[in-house]
């Protein structure tokens, strides 16, 4: 957990990025982050405020206004933004074991994401140069229709009439802990595409890497105050940022809760906002499935980054003809799960990545129970030897669970799934979507009218049929309901960092009298 204790002098301190420089507080605080695998203490992070806040939007400001930025074309963005890539793959294998560290992940998945991550600033590399506006055929001037009787004629010499897309501004990109750089990428990516500056927040449990990653942006020459970092806590360090007048633009990803209470501060001065929140998604195993193939993907759904995904399958509906074998199948297979060092490659289910969250998964065990679920797997804290002292959580499976019990309502974010059984593909849908979130959902079928149907009335952002868990920066993200707003990844993602502006020209030789309409 992060805390504010006496600074051991032995933990190294990481300073904020500001205006291109690293800079140490204004409060001159440093705060503890925590090894998840070992509980303790391991680095020292800047404790920003208010001030910290204010210091970096003024240089994002500046920097948007700096002829430097402003008057940079498109591909040259798009050359820097190639630059940054190759950089980070250069580093991948090292920010990956930086993450790690911080939050506990597999590296195998860490590692896998941080070789993913350049070709998501390669792709919106590719995009800078591509943001088009439209020249529109604008001959019927609203005005020439508001008296009675028949329209007259159009003029003679319409107006020029175009569409072009600009950057926002100053936008924040607020960051949750459980994948911090890609999720950095899904923003900063196409921010900066865009044309935008960026002031990043991380979560206070994993700011490590992010830091690093800004020394790359410095080295692939993106000017000073176009990217800035504050570290720090939630209401100390990010409140601020989504309060200052000078943003313009808030990307959140993280809770429901958080993302709420952002987005009334962001509507005082209607600034824009993106929200990619949590999810409670349904993954749907028809009695036609590919069993084997089901078994792995509803694995793949809940006990992948230890459940800590905001796409977690952690609701699985089995048909109720196949469910005492599937059930059986699943038990056999998630029981073979290796647990350990998150950092060896054959680890399968890491740690949970912060106290508050292991003893959050571990109430919920406790509230599943009490509401009647019969435990076939798991249940409690890991106490194997290979766990040591670490905050892990045994894969946990739950049968006999009702819709409407809080278990199978509220995000856990932990190895916890709930097995409610269904009838027909009406029931699948209807339980499937009584729920507030909708992030996600996941179908296994033989049947494509089914596998059509199905991922039709699923009300989700994403729906994967015989798959579980794949995104890409090709296909925009989102979710449905209480799990968002806008949509990450993908082309039109540049235009949630855009605002389109009308131009109209005349080319009349003479202005009408204006006290004559029509
Ligand atoms: P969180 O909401 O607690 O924190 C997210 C970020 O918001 C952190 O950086 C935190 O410091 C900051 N924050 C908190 N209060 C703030 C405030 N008042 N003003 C400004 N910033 C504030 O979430 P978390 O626990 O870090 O992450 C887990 C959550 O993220 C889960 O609910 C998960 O589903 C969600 N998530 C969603 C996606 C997605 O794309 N939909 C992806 C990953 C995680």
């Amino acid at each position: 957990m992060a805390s504010t204790m006496p600074v051991p002098e032995t933990l190294e301190k990481l300073d904020m990025y500001i205006d291109g420089e690293f800079v140490a507080p204004a409060s001159g605080e440093y705060f503890e982050s925590f090894d998840p695998y070992t509980a303790r203490p391991w680095a020292l992070v800047a404790r920003g405020n208010a001030e910290d806040a204010d210091r970096a939007v003024q240089a994002a400001h500046r920097a948007f206004q700096s002829p430097e930025w402003r008057g940079m074309h498109p591909s040259q963005r798009g050359a820097l933004l190639r630059r940054l890539a190759d950089l980070v793959a250069e580093n991948a294998e090292r920010l990956g074991e930086l993450e790690v560290r911080d939050n506990g992940k597999l590296l195998s998945e860490m590692a896998a994401q941080l070789r993913y991550v350049p070709s998501i600033y390669h792709y919106y590399a590719g995009l800078a140069d591509k943001i088009e506006g439209s020249v529109i055929h604008s001959d019927t001037p609203s005005f020439t229709f508001t008296r009675h009787g028949p329209p007259p004629p159009p003029p003679a010499r319409p107006p020029f009439t175009s569409t072009r897309h600009e950057p926002l501004g100053v936008c924040v990109g607020i960051i949750p802990w459980n994948s911090p750089l890609m999720l950095v990428a899904w923003k900063l990516a196409p921010a900066l595409a865009a044309g935008n500056t960026v002031v990043l927040k991380p979560s206070e449990y994993t700011s490590a890497s992010l830091l690093e990653f800004v020394k790359l942006v410095e080295q692939a020459g993106f000017p000073k105050g176009v990217v800035n970092v504050v570290t720090g806590f939630g209401a100390e360090a990010g409140q601020p940022l989504v309060e200052h007048p000078l943003v313009r633009k808030i990307a959140f990803t993280g809770s429901d809760r958080t993302g709420a209470h952002l987005y009334s501060t962001a509507a005082r001065d209607i600034k824009r906002v993106s929200l990619e929140l949590g999810g409670k998604s349904p993954n749907i195993v028809f009695e036609d499935a590919n069993l084997d193939n089901a078994v792995k993907g509803a694995v793949a759904g809940i006990f992948a980054a230890t459940g800590q995904t905001c796409i977690a399958g952690s609701r699985l509906l089995v048909q109720r003809s196949i469910h005492d074998e599937f059930v059986d199948r699943l038990v056999e297979f998630a029981k073979t799960a290796k647990m350990g060092n998150p950092m060896l490659l054959d680890t399968q289910v890491g740690p949970v990545t912060n106290l508050p969250q292991f003893e959050k998964v571990l109430g919920y065990i406790d509230v599943a129970r009490d509401e009647g679920v019969e435990t076939v797997l798991g249940g409690g804290r890991a106490e194997r030897p290979e766990c040591g002292d670490g905050w892990f959580v045994e894969p946990t499976i739950f049968t006999g669970v009702r819709n409407d019990m809080r278990i199978a309502q509220e995000e856990v974010f932990g190895p916890v799934l709930s097995i409610i059984p269904f009838e027909d593909d009406d029931d699948a849908v209807e339980i499937g979507n009584d729920v507030v979130f909708g992030l996600a959902a996941g179908v296994w079928t033989e049947n494509m009218r089914r596998a059509i149907t199905m991922s039709e009335r699923l009300q989700a952002g994403t729906v994967w049929v015989n798959m579980y868990r794949a995104v890409s920066y090709t296909m925009p993200f989102g979710g449905y309901k209480r799990s968002g707003l806008g949509r990450e990844l993908g082309q039109q993602a540049i235009l949630e960092y855009m605002q389109t502006k009308s131009v109209w020209i005349s080319t009349a030789e003479e202005m009408a009298n204006p006290f004559v309409i029509g």
